[in-house]
This record gives C-alpha cells, sequence and structure tokens, in this order.
C-alpha cells in the first residue's frame, strides 16, 4: 500500500474529502476521531442528526445542532439528514440517470457541490416520527437558519432548495455560488482548511 492509498482510505473512513493529500481537515478530523472529541450528551441532538453532524467541518457542526434546538424552540422537528459526501460519491450520484440507472438526482459532479466540503447540509421535517418532503415549516426553518447566519437554499434563484443550508466562509463573502465552489476546491487541492481565509 502506498502512502497516496493509504491516506485515501483514511480520509474515506473519516468522512473527509478523498483526495490523497493529508490536509488540515484530515488532521483535524484524525486528531477529533482519536480524542473521541464529541460534544457532551446534553448538548447533543438526535442520533440521526448526530451521525450527518459528525461528517460535517468542525466550524459547521455547532450551527447545525443550533438550527435543530431552535426549530424544536419553535414547535418544528426537524432532523440532519445529509451532510458531507466525498468527490467520489458524488461523482456515483452524479451517474444516477446518466451512466447508472435511475433518475437523475444531481447536477453537480464531484467538487461541484457544496456537499463536498463540510460546509452543507440538508434537514427534513418530521411530523411525529415520519418525513414530509413538502411542508410550510420549510420556510419557518429558512428564516431560523438565516438568523443564524446560514444560508439557506430557499432564497436560491435557480433551483430553490429548502431542505438546504451551509455556512459561507468569511473569505466568501459576496462572491457567487459558482465562485464560492472553485475557492473550495482550490483549497482542498492545496491541502487548506475550506474556511482558511
Ligand atoms: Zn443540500
Amino acid at each position: 500500500m502506498t502512502i497516496d492509498v493509504m491516506i485515501r482510505a483514511v480520509q474515506a473512513a473519516l468522512g473527509v474529502t478523498v483526495d490523497g493529500k493529508a490536509g488540515p481537515q484530515t488532521w483535524e478530523a484524525i486528531y477529533r476521531r482519536l480524542l473521541k472529541k464529541a460534544p457532551p450528551a446534553s448538548e447533543q441532538v438526535d442520533t440521526r442528526s448526530e451521525k450527518a453532524i459528525a461528517t460535517l467541518h468542525a466550524e459547521v457542526q455547532p450551527y447545525a445542532r443550533a438550527l435543530v434546538q431552535r426549530a424544536a424552540d419553535h414547535g418544528i422537528t426537524i432532523k440532519v439528514i445529509s451532510g458531507t459526501r466525498t468527490y467520489e460519491e458524488q461523482n456515483e450520484l452524479y451517474a444516477k440517470g446518466r451512466t447508472a440507472p435511475g433518475s437523475i438526482v444531481t447536477n453537480a459532479r464531484g467538487g461541484f457541490s457544496n456537499h463536498n466540503f463540510g460546509i452543507a447540509f440538508d434537514i427534513g421535517v418530521f411530523e411525529g416520527s415520519s418525513y414530509r418532503d413538502e411542508s410550510p415549516k420549510y420556510k419557518a426553518v429558512g428564516a431560523i437558519g438565516q438568523e443564524l447566519g446560514l444560508d439557506w437554499g430557499g432564497n436560491w434563484k435557480s433551483i430553490q432548495d429548502e431542505p438546504h443550508f451551509q455556512l459561507r466562509p468569511d473569505w466568501a463573502d459576496g462572491l457567487t455560488e459558482k465562485e464560492l465552489l472553485a475557492g473550495l476546491r482550490q483549497r482542498v487541492a492545496d491541502g487548506q482548511d475550506v474556511f482558511k481565509a
């Protein structure tokens, strides 16, 4: 096993971007895993959400938890149902309806979705234990997320994506989504943290 293959295997196991280069994102994930640095049980939300939240960048995790908790304060039950996807996982999704069976689910290849960088997550609204893919509550949660400082997919002009939230790094203030993604890809390629200015 070459070092490159080993790093890729470790990155895949940690759920960080698989690029074979151990940058800050990978080291931070290793550090967190070794120290089992998770928030105390009293600050954690439901198990399903925590599983998705664990795949997010450390800077983003508290925002995701706060969104679940604030929605609950408003009487709305949400869960974080999707977090980070590796470039490889994104490419597999992209293949659906193109080179693989099924219908098209995304227009983003690996490296072209905010979900590939640990900054984005999707929520689901629940009524009791049942998931609702459509509900006016998504708009209410969108407002709560924006109060917290998150970008909300419901504001997107092209394809509105009400379950989608992301934390925009400071360096990306005022950038378009396209420019943001280019900056994120560059940081990953350079082995830098995605929040680094
Ligand atoms: Zn999303």
